[in-house]
């Protein structure tokens, strides 16, 4: 662990969860020196991503505390390891869910780092010297030169945060699945939060029909009106009559829903052949009724994250058409708070936290 591993010696100010209330308080770490293939990071923005609050809560089970969460981190480049010539001092970069894997099997040498087994995450991680990763709410990050990417220079670095996990996570699947391909497809998106919000955007800049499938009839209008071109169509997915309506009517589903729900009734939505996408995770397995499968030979896959080249090309498209995310930033001493309200599905849809905005330099 950090404590006791010798090149561990940048003090860094974090806030991190100590135990499974979730509860976020300040935290001083240590962080490996940079190395020749590294890059130091002053981290600028991290935003929120559900992912932190399932893990600040341990509502999957595997979290080692202390818990600094944070995987959708942007900042400047501070210092870079002798073997880097991708990046230079001053460079607006990004990180995210990612901190380490093998570089050699397969998956890593087809740039699908995601897949690969030896994959240690951003943060509740162990990297390659033994230590336990901490993420990005915190001043300073060292991560790998293979897991930064460069953020558009259009693009504010506060609202391009979340695109490091929530984007790239609705961006593999769109891909992976020949969506960039295929405008017109109809494309349904459950779950209107952080990642629902952007697959709206992506999906409408690629060219896709898209309808949400919503619990929240309040968030009806700003999704056909706000998000990018705005979504197409809007489902209230308690409502049976709006679902029975819209049967069979879409060819792609996108499920980001971070809790227990029933999957038939979004089954049910897909035409023939059809595949629903699951990226959202419930604390407990969702039962996969067999009918609505079997019947109309529809198809429930995964997807988690996506890889760096993936990353960086959604980041540039994301530049292109000028995507970024709707957020509403807080300072480190109101993390707690929003982690409360985002619990609450109470965020129009990101919060990012501003990290500038702490008042030490970062490293004590
Ligand atoms: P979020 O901002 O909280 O959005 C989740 C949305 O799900 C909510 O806005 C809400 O949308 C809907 N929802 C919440 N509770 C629900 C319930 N009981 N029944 C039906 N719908 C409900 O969360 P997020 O950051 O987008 O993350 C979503 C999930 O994806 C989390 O479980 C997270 O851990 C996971 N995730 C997975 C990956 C991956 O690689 N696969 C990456 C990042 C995150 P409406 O109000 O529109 O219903
Ligand atoms: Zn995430
Ligand atoms: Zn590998």
């Amino acid at each position: 662990m950090t404590e006791t591993t010798p090149n561990h010696t940048q003090t860094v100010k974090g806030w991190a969860a100590l135990d499974s209330s979730g509860k976020i308080t300040p935290f001083v770490f240590k962080r490996r020196r940079n190395g020749a293939e590294d890059v130091t990071i002053k981290i600028l923005y991290c935003g929120m991503c559900h992912t932190d609050l399932h893990y600040a809560r341990n509502d999957w089970g595997v979290t080692t505390f202390p818990v600094v969460p944070g995987h959708e981190i942007t900042g400047i480049v501070i210092t870079v390891g002798e073997n880097v010539s991708e990046f230079k001092l001053g460079d607006r970069v990004g990180v995210g869910c990612l901190a380490a894997s093998c570089l050699k099997c397969d998956m890593c040498l087809a740039y699908e780092e995601n897949y690969c087994s030896e994959i240690q995450l951003t943060y509740g991680g162990i990297y390659w010297d033994g230590s336990l990763t901490y993420g990005g709410y915190s001043t300073i990050i060292v991560s790998h030169k293979r897991f930064v990417v460069k953020i558009p220079e259009n693009l504010p670095m506060d609202s391009a945060a979340p695109l490091l996990c929530a984007g790239i996570t609705m961006f593999s699947p769109m891909k992976q699945n020949g969506m960039l391909e295929q405008p017109g497809k109809r494309l349904g998106i459950v779950g209107l939060g952080g990642l629902g919000h952007v697959g709206v955007k992506l999906g409408k800049a690629f060219g896709l029909h898209v309808t949400v499938i919503s619990t929240s009839a309040s968030k009806e209008d700003e999704a056909k009106r706000r998000l990018f071109c705005g979504a197409d169509d809007f489902i209230i997915s308690t409502k049976m009559e709006q679902m029975e309506a819209k049967r069979k009517s879409l060819d792609y589903i996108l499920d980001t829903v971070s809790a227990h729900h029933p999957l038939g009734p979004l089954l049910e939505l897909l035409k023939v052949g059809g595949t629903l996408v699951l990226v959202g995770v419930a604390e407990k397995p969702l039962p996969l009724p067999s009918f609505p499968l079997l019947f109309s030979k529809r198809k429930v896959v995964g997807s988690l994250i996506g890889g760096m080249k993936e990353t960086q090309e959604m980041m540039d498209l994301c530049g292109k058409h000028n995507i970024t995310c709707d957020i509403e930033t807080v300072r480190p001493e109101g993390i707690n708070e929003a982690m409360e309200r985002l619990a609450k599905n109470d965020v129009r849809y990101r919060f990012v936290i501003d990290i500038g905005s702490s008042s030490s330099n970062g490293v004590a």
